[in-house]
């Protein structure tokens, strides 16, 4: 076939995107969501190992090449991945689309429960600024992310604006339904006493009606110091029946020393940033149901 040089010359305006945007994603559930938004169209690097703890991770230089290369990357923000502040740095500010700064979230500080609100840590947990990061385990900020996510690739691409967006409402919807099946799972669990690995779940508690009653570390999962054990330990030893969770991507030998002289019940691990799970377009559901599942089973063995 002969190419018109109209066609030749619509080719060489944009190509760079000859095979669609390529971005890369700080979080395997923001991976997820960008390849819900890009279907068969570009692709998304995941700058997260498998089973890395996304508060406390570094590029390697096969990371730091794909960050360099890509059209457009994806960033939860300081408040949850701070080490890529200074490699975003070298980057144009209209090549990094910041998640927490995106228009419509609903955002909330963190979990302040008694025994956060009492510790002499809690000073550092402020370092860490006043909205919990965690912004994706409210399914409706996950909504938001793919709209946002779905403009700035639209606007990368624009002749396949239109597949962008109808891949973002398609995801939107069975969110939506995610929610409600999550909903459902979790309905018996509302009353059950939860404590959790580090200060992540507000934004699921708050979507879900679940209560938490402590996290053991705080929202930016460092390990707890000795002074905060003992005192979630007295203070856990009067708290009656509740349901304590390991996380997947951390120690547990803490947890049964937590547990010790209580009436605490040990669930199964979560995995709130999906770590652990195969990355793509599922992930992000896989890692909602999985911590519903761990939450719902713990409360009827209660
Ligand atoms: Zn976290």
């Amino acid at each position: 076939m002969v190419l018109r040089p109209a066609l030749i010359a619509a080719c060489l305006a944009t190509p760079a995107l000859a095979e669609g945007p390529h971005l890369a994603a700080d979080t395997p559930v923001v991976h997820s969501l960008a390849a819900q938004v890009l279907g068969d169209l570009g692709t998304t690097d995941l700058l997260l190992d498998h089973g890395a703890d996304p508060h406390h991770a570094q590029l390697r230089p096969s990371q730091a090449r794909a960050l360099a290369e890509a059209d457009l990357v994806l960033w939860s923000g300081a408040g949850l991945t701070p080490w890529l502040e200074t490699p975003l740095q070298t980057l144009a500010g209209d090549r990094v689309l910041g998640l927490d700064q995106v228009a419509g979230l609903y955002r909330q500080p963190f979990q302040s429960d008694t025994l956060t609100a009492l510790s002499d840590e809690h000073a550092a947990h402020d370092d860490h600024g006043p909205t919990d990061p965690h912004l994706w385990l409210d399914p409706q900020n996950a909504i938001v992310w793919l709209h946002a996510i779905a403009d700035r690739v639209a606007a990368l691409d624009p002749a396949h604006a239109s597949t962008y967006q109808q891949n973002a409402s398609a995801a939107a919807a069975r969110i939506a339904a995610l929610h409600d099946e999550v909903a459902a799972t979790l309905a018996p669990a509302h009353a059950t006493g939860l404590v959790v690995f580090h200060d992540a779940y507000g934004y699921f508690a708050h979507a879900f009606d679940l209560r938490i009653v402590a996290t053991i570390s705080l929202g930016d999962a460092s390990p707890p110091g000795a002074a905060r054990i003992a005192q979630l330990r007295a203070a856990l030893s009067q708290a009656g029946p509740a349901c304590l969770f390991p996380e997947s991507n951390h120690p547990s030998r803490i947890i049964p020393v937590i547990a010790e002289g209580t009436q605490l019940r040990i669930g199964a691990a979560l995995d709130p940033a999906g770590t652990l799970i195969d990355p793509g377009p599922g992930l992000y559901a896989e890692t909602l149901r999985g911590l519903a599942r761990a939450i719902a089973d713990c409360a009827a063995a209660s």
